[in-house]
Formats: structure tokens, C-alpha cells, sequence
């Protein structure tokens, strides 16, 4: 480990919220931690962590709302997830599926706990993310990728350590199922007690954990559940280990070196291109959605 990235810091969310009546989360970034120029490509991540919910016969959720510039990943843990979108993408994910929408030029949709699910209710635990889109890709038609647990990369970590699930990028030769537009890695990676793994990231590459379970400790730094580490675009190698075992998000990527400009659900390069998103949403070329 000659080549170890320093950490930049450990941040936490401010408490938790409502999001719509059905996503009870923390926000690690934009609020309160600014660190959109330290982890482009990624915008926003909200952290569901795990929350009971009584059986219902009216889903939770959240209505009908537009996004355009950029993409929204939504990790299921536990629970099940519905979506619908005006470009016909859809789905219901589960404990392990990802479902990756690409708004591009511009989408409505909702996004509610799955109907049979909440007649039973249960225990949600979710995650999502912001992901930018260069330029060049903003205005490009809507996709959505359902990504399946099945589908994932698994690296099982020699010597017993744990395990690694690859959603979008690469590690140990693995590949996740994701196809992204810009080189992003985003992995969720268990240690097992006593467990240890080693991490290498090009040091112009963004880099970042998110502890959702137990302790971590990473380059020198102790991160507890519910904190994000963030690391110096200096040096590469990352070494983490659980005493007591361990669960955590490993978020990475090349930056977007573009200005970003965001209003509420649209996130651009201009003030005018924001004004342009309003107006195409407020003349109905979004689409339609029930
Ligand atoms: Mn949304």
C-alpha cells in the first residue's frame, strides 16, 4: 500500500426525512454536505435505512414528478419497489435489484412501494442516487435498465473475507450488468468479521464509502452505519476492514468536468437550460402519466 489515498473526511446526513410518504431517508449529499465537484458523477443519494411499515391497501410513495439531465439509481435491499415512467419503463425490484432510469432529455414518473408488498407491509431498506449525464448525453431519449440480484457481478473475497455484489463497473475482473455513460463503479461489499479488502481507484477517479452496516475502518479512518467517506483524488489504494463485519456502498467514478446547474429535479449545465426544462415540462413534453 505504498500508493494509499488520504481521506478528505467522514460525513453524515442531517437526520432522517419524509420523501412523498413512502421513502424515510437521510441525504448524505448535496444537503448538508456539498460534494458535487468531489463525487462526480454521482448528485444525490438518498439512504433509506431499514424501516418497518404497517399493511396497507394504499401504497407509499411518491407522485407524479418530472426529471430531466441525469440518471436515477434505486438500490432495493429489502422490500419491493414499484416504478412507472411516461417512456413505458417500469418494474417492481426486489432485495438485491437495481433499477437504473436514465431521464435524459426528460421523464415523469412515481415511484411507490409495490402494491402486493404493502398489503402485507414489511421492512424497506433502499437507496437512491443521482447520477449526471455529460453533456453530450442530457438530451438523449429516456431508458430504463431493470437490473436483477441474479444479474450482478459477485466477487467472493479470497480467505473467507466476505463478499462483493458489482452493479456498474469492475472489480477483481468481475463486471456489474450496468450500462452507464461515463466510467462509474458502484458496488455493495459485506465483510465479514474480522474481514478486510483492498480497493484501487485511478487517483483522478472520485472515490467514496457509504457504511449502511457496522463499523469500517478505511485508510486510518473510523466510519460508523449511516456515514460516508470520502477520499483524496491523491494516491489510489483503499484498505478496509470490519472487526465486527461490515456493509457498505463503494461509489466511484470519473468525473464529469462540466458545470452543473440543478433546480429541484432537473440537473443541467446552464441557468438557461433549466429555464428550457421548465418550460418543456410546463407545455407537456414530458409526456403523461396516471
Ligand atoms: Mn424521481
Amino acid at each position: 500500500m505504498a500508493d494509499r489515498r488520504k481521506v478528505a473526511g467522514v460525513f453524515e446526513g442531517d437526520g432522517f426525512h419524509w420523501v412523498g410518504d413512502g421513502f424515510h431517508v437521510t441525504q448524505l449529499f448535496p444537503s448538508p454536505n456539498d460534494l458535487t465537484e468531489r463525487l462526480s458523477p454521482f448528485l444525490l443519494m438518498d439512504y433509506g435505512a431499514p424501516h418497518d411499515y404497517e399493511p396497507t391497501t394504499t401504497p407509499r410513495g411518491v407522485g407524479v414528478h418530472p426529471h430531466r439531465g441525469f440518471e436515477t439509481v434505486t438500490v432495493a435491499f429489502e422490500g419491493a419497489l414499484a416504478h412507472h415512467d411516461s417512456s413505458g419503463g417500469g418494474g417492481v425490484i426486489r432485495a438485491g435489484d437495481v433499477q437504473w432510469m436514465t431521464a435524459a432529455r426528460g421523464i415523469l414518473h412515481k415511484e411507490y412501494h409495490d402494491a402486493e408488498w404493502a398489503e402485507t407491509g414489511g421492512r424497506m431498506h433502499m437507496m437512491q442516487l443521482w447520477v449526471n449525464l455529460p453533456a453530450a448525453n442530457k438530451m438523449d431519449d429516456p431508458k430504463y435498465q431493470s437490473l436483477t440480484a441474479d444479474a450482478m457481478g459477485v466477487v467472493d473475497l479470497a480467505g473467507d473475507n466476505g463478499r462483493v455484489r458489482i452493479i456498474a463497473g469492475e472489480y477483481q475482473g468481475v463486471r456489474g450488468p450496468a450500462e452507464t455513460f461515463t466510467q462509474v463503479d458502484l458496488w455493495d461489499a459485506t465483510l465479514n468479521p474480522g474481514g478486510s479488502m483492498e480497493l484501487s481507484f485511478p487517483a483522478t477517479d472520485n472515490a467514496a464509502l457509504f457504511v449502511m452496516d457496522g463499523t469500517v475502518e478505511a485508510n486510518g479512518a473510523i466510519a460508523r452505519q449511516n456515514s460516508l467517506v470520502l477520499f483524496e483524488n491523491q494516491g489510489e489504494d483503499i484498505a478496509v476492514a470490519a472487526e465486527a463485519g461490515a456493509r457498505f456502498l463503494v461509489l466511484a467514478g470519473t468525473p464529469i468536468d462540466e458545470p452543473v446547474v440543478s433546480y429541484g429535479p432537473f440537473v443541467m449545465n446552464t441557468r438557461a437550460e433549466i429555464v428550457e426544462a421548465i418550460d418543456a415540462f410546463n407545455a407537456g413534453e414530458f409526456g403523461s402519466l396516471n
